[in-house]
């Protein structure tokens, strides 16, 4: 029994190939996490990196509490079961499943108990002296789980242990593998590139593509709320439909219109959390609709096809069609038309039909079509409001409020800016107030929906908060994006600042010890780091490190102003950025920008000086996009 922890996990192969990008994951004592995705996507390597069998290049890996980067694959407690099975062909079934337990030097007398134990649970007590070549694919499959059963390890990893067997047996090893879990009670991570697998087998699972993580979530979340339209595509049978489509608000309801003209509608409330940009009819989007969530009829209106194949699986029928072309002609040719419809109960559609469709609008998708990202997160990224500018003030959301000074400079002339501004910059306060229509939970957050005219502005608040409460709220500036006429003239304050410089170490004598010291070093600026950070950057980057330049991120909080004769990095005050409720200095340090948050009006230097605490720096690589420690 083990929890695991993958901290900002990287794998850069001596090829240079980077087959895992900042892969984070706690998994909990007992789960069985899916590790699925395309072949390629970095999955067998994110094991074999857990395993021990293959080096981390960044990041903690944890078993328990223990970090166990370097720890040798014996001493990890884990068992593995590959595709291949991996079996000694000379030996019986009894032998292979001792074979490790002997290599530890196990008394026999537990050998047998054990491997006796585990022949049981996996039914194949009677094949025990059988030689690996004289048992089937489904049988080797089951010694090869009996080999890593009998080790009682902490975590079970298993790579794709079923894709050699046939489609029958597969789907009956699922089953037990997974009352395997349960029985067992010990943390299991498997590795599939089958979708379905993944959906029955795993209680989350981390969906992959080209060594990034896309998703993690339960199946049900996955296949109701994908992040993006490849998370979309991947989990779901026949898969889900997309069509290139424009979006257009007309008062409750939002019609969906395709390339050749058909439109079907939804109400606007099934797709409030999308951005009233792309609401406008003018923005393609895409839209996604599961083959079982369709309705047919063979009149009326919606969105029109022909029936080109009907597949009845008895329990079920799939419905595969053409749309039209703008002109209502159905054009075999064209690939980006096609429909596919799942539906139970109807043997009245046949090939040949034409017959309308219409999405069920509880389970609509809708992705952007150059990030391919949901525009439905359960938290909506930023809200859009108006602001009109008089003199020193603006007026939004039916109040008058001070202008904070840098939006004025950033606005010139406008008489009309757009702010851009996150749920979580909208904070308890008394500058503004709109009435709670209604709060839902999402990611453990109370998202409200405050009443803004006949739209809504999203804002995260606590639990105090009810519906139809009259909500208080003041806005931080800082964290708001303002746009003129549709462009950007003012950029969000990000929550961290880095500045580069390099690294070095230094060697003393201590009590007649070697002892080595390690600094990161900014200009003039050295800051002594743990040993424990140094020795990790020297192993990731090998003596070349010492050259090397890196990246030094801080959270800007944790920048402290010192005296002018303590250790620190040297900034020239080159503006003050006046957001009103905040401030920040722009300091020039070296030639490296820097935004400090200053408080009260009163500062008036021309000159300070900075410092950080090691332990609050994160160290970046600038050759790669890869954090070291
Ligand atoms: P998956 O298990 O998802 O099919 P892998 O983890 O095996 O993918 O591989 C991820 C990527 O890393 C692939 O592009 C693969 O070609 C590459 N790769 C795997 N092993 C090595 C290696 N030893 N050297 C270089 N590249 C590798």
């Amino acid at each position: 029994m083990a929890s695991l922890k993958l901290s900002h996990i990287y794998k850069v192969y001596d090829n240079g190939h980077k087959a895992v990008n900042d892969f984070s994951i706690d998994i909990a004592d007992r789960e069985f996490i899916v590790f699925v995705g395309p072949s390629g996507c970095g999955k067998s390597t994110t094991l074999r990196m857990i395993a021990g069998l293959e080096t981390i290049t960044a990041g903690d890996l944890f078993i328990g509490d223990t970090l166990v980067n370097d720890m040798e694959p014996k001493d990890r407690d884990i068992a593995m079961v590959l595709q291949s099975y991996a079996l000694y062909p000379h030996m019986s079934v009894y032998e292979n499943m001792a074979f490790g337990l002997r290599n530890r030097k196990m008394p026999e007398n537990e050998i047998k108990e054990r491997v006796m134990k585990a022949a049981k649970m996996l039914d194949i007590e009677e094949y025990l002296e059988r030689k690996p070549k004289e048992m089937s694919g489904g049988q080797r499959q089951r010694v090869a789980l009996g080999r890593a059963l009998v080790r009682d390890p902490k975590v079970f990893l298993l790579d794709e242990p079923l894709s050699n067997l046939d489609a029958k047996l597969r789907a009956a090893m699922r089953t037990e593998i997974t009352a395997l879990h349960k029985s067992l009670n010990t943390t299991f991570i498997y590795v599939t590139h089958d979708q379905v697998e993944a959906m029955t087998m795993g209680t989350r699972i981390v969906v992959m593509k080209n060594g990034y993580v896309q998703q993690i979530d339960t199946p049900m979340n996955l296949y109701n709320e994908p992040y993006n339209r490849f998370v979309a595509g991947f989990i779901g049978t026949p898969q889900m439909n997309f069509f290139d489509v424009k979006l257009k608000r007309r008062q409750d309801r939002v019609s969906v219109i395709f390339t050749n003209g058909d439109q079907v509608t939804v109400p606007y409330e099934k797709v409030s959390k999308i951005h009233s940009q792309y609401l406008n009819g003018d923005t393609t989007v895409t839209f996604g609709i599961r083959p079982e969530h369709i309705f047919i009829e063979k009149s009326g209106d919606g969105l029109k096809f022909i029936v080109t194949n009907v597949e009845r699986l008895g329990n079920e029928t799939i419905i595969y069609g053409k749309l039209g072309d703008h002109l209502g002609e159905f054009t075999m040719k064209d690939e980006g038309n096609n429909i596919v419809v799942k539906v139970v109960d109807r043997d009245d559609i046949a090939v040949g039909d034409v017959v309308y469709a219409q999405p069920n609008p509880e389970k609509v998708h809708f992705f952007d079509n150059d990030t391919e990202v949901t525009l439905m997160n359960k938290i909506p990224p930023y809200n859009t409001v108006q602001a009109e500018i008089s003199g020193d003030r603006m007026s939004l959301l039916r109040r008058e409020v001070l202008l904070p000074p840098i939006f004025k400079t950033a606005a010139k002339n406008a008489a009309e800016i757009e702010l851009s501004i996150p749920p979580y910059a909208i904070v308890p306060g008394n500058d503004f107030s709109l009435e709670v229509a209604k709060i839902e939970k999402a990611d453990d957050k109370n998202l409200a929906y405050l009443q803004k005219g006949d739209s809504y502005l999203f804002a995260l608040v606590d639990d105090s908060v009810k519906e139809g409460d009259e909500y208080g709220f003041s806005l931080r500036n800082e964290k708001i994006n303002v746009l003129v006429n549709g462009k950007e003239v003012l950029k969000a304050v990000g929550d961290d600042e880095s500045l580069e410089g390099s690294f070095y170490k230094t060697e003393v004598r201590e009590n007649g010890q070697r002892v080595l010291h390690f600094f990161y070093k900014i200009g003039d600026y050295a800051i002594e780091t743990a040993s424990e950070q140094g020795y990790k950057i020297n192993s990731i980057d090998g003596d070349a490190c010492y050259k090397n330049n890196y990246k030094y991120a801080v959270p800007r909080e944790k920048i402290r102003l010192v005296g002018s004769s303590e250790n620190g990095i040297d900034g020239k005050v080159k503006e003050i950025l006046d957001y009103g409720n905040t401030r920040f200095a722009k300091l020039d340090c070296g030639g490296q920008p820097l935004l400090l948050e200053i408080s009260g009006p009163g500062f008036s230097e021309d000159r300070v000086r900075v410092a950080f605490d090691p332990g609050d720096i994160s160290v970046w690589s600038t050759r790669i996009d890869m954090k070291l420690c």
